[in-house]
């Protein structure tokens, strides 16, 4: 895609009439629209007489047949749409028919933008779901791709990106020990702030005073978690480590956490330990040594760009220099399995440059790279104006990556999109076969329940039949600390949907 629109100011307006789809007709307007807000009506009557732009959809019901009428007005071109189909309901049908408005829209938003959003239709984070249905029923990948064209318009070369993923991911999920869990604990702390984040990570040196109390909680609250997998006979599959950056604790503060993991877990199943070291310039080899005392056996080592002057524009406080240090420390440390994490879009960067960034890496050989495509709200916080989007290379430095990593033995393993990610791309994850992160299938597969310790750790809880659950953590650590007894009373939901996960195995 090319050519984004930039207009910041007005909200677009979108009405509607004989229904209240919103949810998919959002997405399908942000895909386009990525940097508009939007107002959304529920009577046509309340689109101004006078507006310059807009969308009007609405849903008519004429005895057997349904009328589906879709209008744009966008830059001085109007366009509309009408379709009937046999009679069908918004109440009853409501995805039939939120997907026949959503065909329609895209189809004229596609036309009156000139935009051709390679993975047309789809809008959910998590493609290699719908892949997934189809492969249980024997298909192959011509009839996998030819079926996901047809319902979503994805172009060629996504279908083949989200079909090799699914392929690379069946045989691992189809490992996944029964009433297995993963545990993922937070550590909230990085060194000092990157511009473009937008996670919730505070810097190590305010947070300072904190960190003590904070880690005495983190440990009571693994202690907590491990009677109730113990008590509910559940099974550790893998451990991860996020925030934040982990390893700006300091050797024995990252020991503390990792014997409460030890002490309170049977870690004999565990299938991966990973920790995500995370930046460069927080990795020293007491405290690889001490990961790998503990049985952590995959860590991450993100530079993001081996450009310096990128890095300097994204005010990260180390140099490339650094990255490769951090790297090499890592392999004399016996570690087998790092990845690295790029970013493309970077301000500052430019497809030579993202070309060179691969080079590099490359050449240090890591079990694994994901590439990420920048946010909007990412970069947002980055680019002064809106316009500097337009002239992006994101796309082509994501191509470049889709094409030269397989070329090196790199498979994709597990992908997912973000809302408003620039040119509307995705992340994926790259890695030599058997080096594949477990964890960040389970997560995007939804199949294994995680639960969650510290702040900004979530708790999924997966029952078989399909339900979800999730429990949120507070975010900052001030709030965790305080209020730490009421947040454990959220246990107690925890106990009883475990007891219901047990009674629905036992049905089967
Ligand atoms: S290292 Fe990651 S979590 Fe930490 S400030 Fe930078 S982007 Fe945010």
């Amino acid at each position: 895609m090319s050519n984004v629109e930039t207009n910041l100011i007005k909200p677009f307006p979108v009405a509607f009439s004989g229904h209240t789809l919103k949810y998919e007709i959002e997405c399908i307007c942000k895909i386009f629209l990525p940097m508009r807000k939007f107002t959304f009506l529920y009577d046509t009557t309340q689109l101004p007489a006078d507006a310059e732009e807009g969308a009007v959809l609405i849903l008519e019901q004429l005895g057997e047949q349904s009328r589906f009428w879709v209008q744009v007005q966008y830059r001085g071109q109007v366009m509309e749409q009408e379709q009937q189909f046999p009679a069908c309901s918004p109440e009853t049908e409501k995805q039939l028919c939120e997907y026949r408005f959503s065909a329609m829209l895209f189809r004229l938003l596609e036309e009156i933008t000139d935009l051709h959003p390679a993975w047309g239709l789809l809008t959910g984070i998590r493609p290699v779901k719908k892949v997934q249905p189809l492969l249980g029923q024997g298909l192959f990948k011509a009839e996998v791709c030819e079926k996901l064209h047809e319902k979503y318009w994805i172009a060629p070369e996504k279908l083949s990106l989200v079909y090799d993923t699914a392929m690379v991911q069946q045989p691992l999920l189809e490992k996944t020990p029964k009433h297995g869990i993963s545990l993922y604990v937070s550590i909230p702390f990085c060194p000092t702030r990157c511009s473009y984040c937008s996670f919730v990570s505070h810097s190590i040196a305010q947070a300072q005073n904190l960190i003590p109390a904070y880690l005495e909680k983190l440990c009571e609250e693994l202690k907590i978690w491990g009677q109730l997998v113990r008590e509910q006979e559940l099974l550790v599959d893998t451990v991860y480590f996020g925030g934040g950056t982990p390893t700006s604790l300091t050797a024995a503060q990252l020991e503390q956490v990792l014997t409460a993991v030890q002490e309170n877990f049977d870690l004999s199943h565990l299938r991966e330990y990973c920790v995500e070291a995370g930046r460069p310039d927080t990795i020293t080899s007491e405290k690889l040594e001490t990961l790998r005392r503990f049985g952590v056996d995959r860590i991450s080592v993100n530079p993001q760009t081996m450009q310096d002057h990128v890095l300097e524009t994204i005010g990260r406080k180390h140099t490339t220099a650094q990255t490769v240090e951090a790297f090499r420390m890592a392999r004399a440390a016996g570690f087998e399995n790092i990845n690295m994490d790029l970013i493309a879009g970077l301000p500052d960067d430019t497809p030579e440059g993202f070309h060179d960034t691969l080079e590099q890496i490359l050449a240090l050989d890591p079990d694994s790279i994901t590439v990420h495509a920048l946010t909007l709200k990412r970069a947002a916080n980055l680019f002064a104006e809106g316009e500097q989007q337009v002239h992006n290379p994101v796309e082509q430095m994501v191509q470049e990556s889709m094409r030269r990593l397989p070329e090196h033995g790199y498979a994709p393993y597990y992908m997912y999109r973000q809302k408003n990610t620039i040119d509307n791309q995705e992340n994926v994850g790259y890695a030599r076969a058997g080096k594949e992160s477990l964890y960040n299938i389970l997560i995007m597969d939804e199949s294994q329940s995680i639960f969650g310790a510290g702040c900004g750790a979530s708790t999924k809880l997966v029952e078989p039949c399909g339900r979800i659950t999730r429990i949120h953590n507070y975010k900052f650590p001030y709030e965790y600390i305080r209020q730490f007894d009421q947040l454990m009373q959220k246990k107690e939901q925890v106990r009883e949907i475990c007891e219901r996960i047990r009674e629905q195995e036992a049905e089967k």
